[in-house]
């Protein structure tokens, strides 16, 4: 999808600090942290959001999750806990309109709900 960040950092046109990739999903870390640990976990397919989400999709859902898992092990945070959010729409604070499953971690986070 052209104008959208995480397509070309998909594509390799735009830097990341990716953290892991294969064939269906990208992690990198996230331009502006807000814990020692905050990766985003990125499918290679556009989808807008949540709110886009079709019964296709569930597979990559869940292989996003198990990447964030391993993640939190390989960085050493699973122990101690973390947050997986994916922010939806506007009031959800979505700022970028490409999915992705923000994995938070490595302090005490404060709590949302
Ligand atoms: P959201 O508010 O859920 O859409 O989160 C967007 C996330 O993407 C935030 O953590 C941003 O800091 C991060 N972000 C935006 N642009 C980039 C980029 N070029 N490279 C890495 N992270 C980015
Ligand atoms: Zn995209």
């Amino acid at each position: 999808m052209e104008n959208c960040i995480f397509c070309s950092i998909v594509d390799k046109k735009s830097p990341a600090n990716i953290e892991f990739e294969d064939n269906n999903i990208i992690a990198f870390w996230s331009i502006e942290p807000k814990a020692p640990v905050h990766i985003l976990i990125v499918p290679k397919k556009h989808i807008e959001s949540v709110a886009k989400l079709e019964e296709i999709d569930a597979e990559l859902i869940g292989q996003m999750v198990l990447v964030a898992k391993g993640l939190a092990e390989k960085k050493d945070i699973a122990g101690n806990g973390y947050k997986l959010i994916f922010n939806v729409g506007t009031h959800g604070g979505q700022a970028v309109n490409h999915i992705h499953l923000h994995l938070i971690g490595g302090a005490q986070l404060e709590e949302i709900v």
